[in-house]
């Protein structure tokens, strides 16, 4: 998982701007709907007034950086890129509390409060527009992220027409030459984090474990290794029967093997960088002794 050595470091835009404001910044994320959100701004206003801004968690697949080396060239813009240096699994040791579905702490660090710091020093509300790759299926999304982000305008090209379904989106990138990220077709419903979200939930792990059983290794060993220090936390619940628990990446593997039943339905969701979950709730909340 290496980051790429022909972007652009854009740690250096954080220093104080330099007169002229940013126009048409898109959060590009390495999927085929940032993508084409992207392609549609260069499109509508030149690729010389469009800035590609990539927030890169350190645990991305391999693949996305291949993606998004080969996105940008067809487009005609350098990527940006922000990061803090650190994976989730950083953040989450460092601040002592494992992230989960109602807790994203990995992604209010390592993506939003990153953006929006970067947007605030770069972009001015009054000139600049900020776009999303969310689709048409999705629009609620939009407003949850203009009403976190009032006073900015906020766009999403794949919520207008034409609007194209995800297999439209991967069908028309491998015909102007570009093979969609490889994480598509493995049967992942996004391209984030290599295909681990601590938004996932039983069937999104099931699949990992399936089709990448030393990553889900890793994680299961980082989880381990956090719950030595946290006590009975996990990124996953177990909520049959009407009741919460703990559901570890362990013990998840450990029923799969067994032959057990798990929840197939629930492959959970990511929303990454834009949606923020009502945190926090303190009893999810474990602090290092
Ligand atoms: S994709 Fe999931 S694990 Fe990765 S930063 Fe976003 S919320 Fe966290």
């Amino acid at each position: 998982m290496n980051a790429p050595n022909n972007t652009q470091d854009a740690m250096a835009a954080f220093s104080p701007a330099t007169g002229s404001a940013l126009s048409h910044v898109v959060s590009f994320s390495g999927g085929a709907c940032s993508f084409w959100a992207a392609a549609r701004v260069v499109e509508r206003y030149g690729a010389e007034n469009v800035t590609l801004l990539f927030a890169d968690t350190k645990m991305e697949d391999e693949d996305l950086y291949r993606f998004n080396r080969e996105a940008t060239q067809y487009l005609g813009v350098p990527l940006t890129v922000i990061s803090d240096g650190r994976t989730p699994w950083q953040v989450f040791s460092d601040e002592g509390m494992m992230g989960n579905s109602r807790v994203d702490l990995c992604s209010r660090i390592l993506k939003r409060e990153l953006l929006d710091q970067w947007h605030r020093a770069n972009c001015l509300e009054m000139t600049s527009t900020l776009y999303v790759g969310i689709d048409w299926t999705e629009e609620h999304r939009l407003h949850r992220l203009r009403a976190r982000k009032s006073g900015w305008r906020i766009e999403a090209p794949m919520c207008e027409a034409p609007l194209w379904d995800k297999c439209r989106m991967t069908d028309e990138l491998r015909k102007i030459g570009i093979e969609p990220p490889r994480l598509y077709k493995l049967g992942f419903p996004h391209n984030n984090c290599g295909g681990f979200c601590i938004k996932a939930g039983q069937a999104h792990f099931a699949h990992l474990l399936k089709v990448m059983p030393e990553r889900y290794a890793q994680h299961e060993a980082n989880e381990e290794a956090m719950r030595a220090r946290l006590g009975d936390v996990s990124v996953m619940k177990d909520r049959r029967g009407g009741t919460t628990a703990t559901l570890t990446m362990k013990m998840l593997r450990d029923r799969i093997e067994r032959g057990e039943s798990f929840d197939r339905s629930e492959w959970g969701g990511c929303g990454c960088a834009i949606d923020a979950p009502q945190e926090q709730n303190p009893a999810e909340v474990a602090s290092l002794p």
